[in-house]
C-alpha cells in the first residue's frame, strides 16, 4: 500500500497554520494559558479546533456534545459555531480546568451556549438517554479517557441522529498504536476502538493524521 502522506517538516507546518489559521485572540490566549500547565499535551493543536468549527458550521449544528472538556478550548471552537439558541453540553470531572475555560466563553459571549456538566461522563451520557435525547445530537467530540472510549462511542451514536457527526482524538496515539512492544492499557483501548469503528457498518468513517489522529464517524441513517 503507498504512503502518499505528507510528512511534515517544522516549515511545512508552520506554512500550513500561517496559511489557514484563523484563531481569535481569545482562542489563542486560552491556548497560550494552558500550555503553560503540565497537562499541555492533552489541548488539541489549533488547526484541529479550525476543523471542528468547520465541520460544525458545515453540518449546522445545534445541538452538540463533548465528552473531555479539558481547559475548553475545543468548547470554545464549537459553541462559536452554534446559532444563538444552540448548546453543547460539555462533559469533564475537572472544575480546576473546566474553570479556566469558562472564562474565555465568558470573553468571547459563548458560555450561554455552553453546559457543563461536572460528572463522570458516561453518568452524563446515560442521563441525557433516560431523558429520551436519543437520536437528538448533530455533532460530538471523544476526547477524554482511552480505557472508556468503547463505551462513550455507544452511547453517542445513541444520542447522535442519523447524519450527525462525530470527531474522536487520539486515534493515532504518538503512533504507538502501529507500535506491538505498547500494551499499556490506553493504548490497547484504542487499537479496539480503532478496530470496531473500522468494522461498524452503523457509520461511515475517515481517519484522518491531523494532531494526534483524529477519526471522524458519521452516523448513516
Ligand atoms: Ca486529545
Amino acid at each position: 500500500m503507498g504512503r502518499e502522506t505528507l510528512q511534515l517538516s517544522d516549515a511545512v507546518y508552520q506554512y500550513l497554520q500561517d496559511h489557514s489559521l484563523r484563531e481569535t485572540t481569545v482562542l489563542r490566549r486560552l491556548r497560550e494559558e494552558t500550555a503553560t500547565l503540565k497537562e499541555a499535551r492533552m489541548q488539541l493543536s489549533p488547526e484541529q479546533g479550525q476543523l471542528l468549527t468547520f465541520l460544525a458550521e458545515l453540518i449546522g449544528a445545534r445541538k452538540a456534545i463533548e465528552v473531555g472538556t479539558f481547559t475548553g478550548y475545543s468548547a470554545l471552537c464549537v459553541a462559536s459555531a452554534l446559532p444563538n439558541d444552540g448548546c453543547l453540553i460539555a462533559c469533564d470531572v475537572s472544575e480546576t480546568w473546566t474553570a479556566i475555560g469558562q472564562r474565555y466563553w465568558e470573553e468571547a459571549g459563548v458560555d450561554r451556549k455552553i453546559d457543563l456538566r461536572i460528572a463522570p461522563a458516561l453518568e452524563t451520557l446515560d442521563e441525557l438517554l433516560a431523558a429520551g435525547e436519543a437520536g437528538s445530537y448533530d455533532f460530538a467530540l471523544i476526547d477524554a479517557d482511552k480505557e472508556n472510549y468503547e463505551a462513550y462511542y455507544e452511547r453517542i451514536l445513541s444520542l447522535l441522529r442519523s447524519g450527525g457527526l462525530l470527531l474522536v482524538d487520539n486515534v493515532l496515539w504518538s503512533g504507538k498504536v502501529a507500535d506491538p512492544d505498547h500494551t499499556e492499557e490506553s493504548t490497547l483501548a484504542i487499537r479496539a476502538f480503532n478496530r470496531k469503528v473500522h468494522a461498524d457498518d452503523r457509520v461511515s468513517l475517515s481517519m484522518l493524521p491531523i494532531g494526534d489522529g483524529m477519526t471522524l464517524v458519521r452516523k448513516r441513517a
